[in-house]
């Protein structure tokens, strides 16, 4: 029987190890931490609630509503209620933690009969002609104990699902890809802010945000995730973009508390090499983001779904060992169902997130009613719909339109969004006092280099911002 091991617990290797558990595939998921809690938005689309049967209890909310915010602070809804009205509640993003998330996928794959070990895989022989079988040693952590106790196991596959610093990647020679680097804090609010983000989520572009990306505000449980991100040749500006996000929302996030501070690379493309021999790269190891919106809990849950069908039906159901050509069916198909998705998104990522210009020209054509349609179709249901010809004639006078108008819009400067709860003369008084505990600190001005300014006012930090270590996430600081 053909021997499996899919090195990652997060949701590319989950839904690979389901999958194989499923075929009776001797299948063992590694995974270092358990309890992992994944730095990450954790936005996932309608789809995939369905697809991989994932249970109510794992949303914690189901937003409808996600605001975009140009740099001049115009604020336009890109709403369900405005595309498929407000009779049809069915329709939401989810709003997930990931800790449970993953817990709830990995655990299942388990129940299905795949070998949960929960270890850090530290060294991987890959055989001659990186072929196998290979030979994985890595320290055992079920004991409970702080260090693990070292064991080997010998395998004929594998399936490398560990994420973005992936150490099957290096064993394989896969080759490196350019990363952005993502920072977040979690941020608990009072009840009356809180509320506000219930049933909405915020998206803010400007320079002051991300010179190449957009800074958010996404509801939790008890809590939000404020973050940013921003290509890694920027990498040393993340705590001043981070400010810049908090500057914005300051009036939203009036009175909060930092309870964690996080950061994590974003892998920016697919790695040179996504099979090598008889192991095969899935999820954020493989590369598999997309750009402008930076989503990929879907596309590691799709991947590691596909490459592990492919085995299934390669293997005849774990009869025998697959081949490279084998695998490399799970890419062909991979490459040819997304390959177009990835190209348009990096297409807009390019255009819509150079200058700010461009983003208010963005923010605009959102508020059109078929450029939200179009979103929410290919983002809820991963469709690409067909646009009619006048539709496609509109979008293009609109985008022509709001191009030029773009540059008009520009500010001089970045202001706080207003607060959506309080008058201006209460949240001033708030502000006064304190805005948000914790987290990064906020202090004496200083200025980002001029050529990431474009002319503009710079956020301020009192620090050079640090910069941040991509290897391996990390959990900056953490409270309770
Ligand atoms: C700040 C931030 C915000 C994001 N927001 C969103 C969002 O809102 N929506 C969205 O769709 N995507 C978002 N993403 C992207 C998303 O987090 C990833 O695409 C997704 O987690 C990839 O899943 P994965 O299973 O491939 O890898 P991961 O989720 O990274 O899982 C890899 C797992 O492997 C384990 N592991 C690693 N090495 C080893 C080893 N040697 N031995 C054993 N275990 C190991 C890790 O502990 C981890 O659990 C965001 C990313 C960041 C950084």
């Amino acid at each position: 029987m053909l021997r499996v091991a899919v090195i990652g617990g997060g949701p590319s290797g989950s839904c690979a190890a389901e999958i194989l558990a499923k075929a009776g595939i001797e299948t063992w998921i590694f995974e270092r931490k358990l309890d992992n809690a994944k730095p990450c938005g954790g936005a996932i689309p309608l789809c995939m609630v369905a697809e991989f049967e994932l249970p109510e209890s794992i949303i914690d909310r189901k937003v409808r509503n996600m605001r975009m915010i140009s740099p001049s602070n115009r604020e336009v809804d890109i709403s369900l209620d405005n595309v498929y009205g407000t009779e049809q509640k069915s329709e939401y993003i989810g709003m997930c933690r990931r800790e449970i998330m993953d817990a709830f996928m990995r655990d299942r794959a388990a129940e299905l009969g795949a070998n949960l070990v929960n270890g850090l895989v530290t060294q991987i022989e890959t055989g001659s002609n990186r072929e196998g079988p290979y030979t994985l040693t890595y320290s055992d952590y079920s004991s409970g104990e702080s260090t693990g106790e070292s064991k080997s196991l010998e395998v004929d596959l594998i399936i490398g699902a560990d994420g973005a610093n992936s150490r099957v990647a290096k064993a394989m020679d896969a080759g490196d890809y350019n990363v952005a680097i993502a920072f977040q804090e979690r941020i608990k609010l009072p009840e009356k802010e809180m509320k506000y983000y219930e049933n909405l989520a915020e998206m803010y572009v400007g320079t002051d945000v991300s010179p190449d990306f957009y800074g958010w505000v996404f509801p939790k449980y008890d809590h939000v995730a404020v973050g940013t991100g921003t290509m890694q040749k920027n990498q040393s500006l993340i705590k001043s973009l981070q400010v810049g996000v908090r500057e914005r929302a300051q009036k939203r996030l009036v009175n909060g508390e930092v309870i964690k501070v996080e950061a994590h690379p974003i892998p920016e493309h697919p790695r040179p090499r996504r099979v090598v021999g008889r192991m095969a790269l899935v999820g954020d190891a493989a590369g598999y983001v997309t750009k402008s919106s930076g989503e990929g809990i879907y596309f590691a849950a799709k991947s590691g779904r596909m490459c592990a069908e492919q085995i299934v039906k390669s293997s005849q159901g774990g009869k025998i060992i697959p081949s490279e050509k084998d695998l490399k069916e799970y890419l062909k198909k991979w490459d040819s169902e997304y390959g177009t998705t990835y190209k348009v998104l990096e297409i807009l990522q390019n255009i819509f997130y150079s200058n700010d210009a461009a983003r208010e020209a963005f923010v605009e054509m959102c508020d059109d009613k078929d450029v939200q349609r179009l979103t929410f179709d290919s983002y809820l249901y991963k469709k690409v719909v067909p646009m009619k010809p006048w539709q496609q004639i509109k979008l293009t006078m609109l985008t022509l339109g709001s191009w030029i108008r773009g540059r008009a819009l520009t500010p001089d400067t970045y202001k706080p969004v207003p607060s959506a709860v309080r008058d201006d003369e209460e949240v001033n008084a708030m502000l006064a006092v304190s805005t948000i505990k914790g987290g990064i600190k906020v202090g004496n001005k200083k200025a980002m280099p001029e050529a990431m300014r474009g002319g503009l006012k710079p956020p301020s930090t009192d620090k050079t911002p640090a910069v941040l270590s991509t290897n391996g996430s990390e959990n900056l600081e953490e409270k309770s």
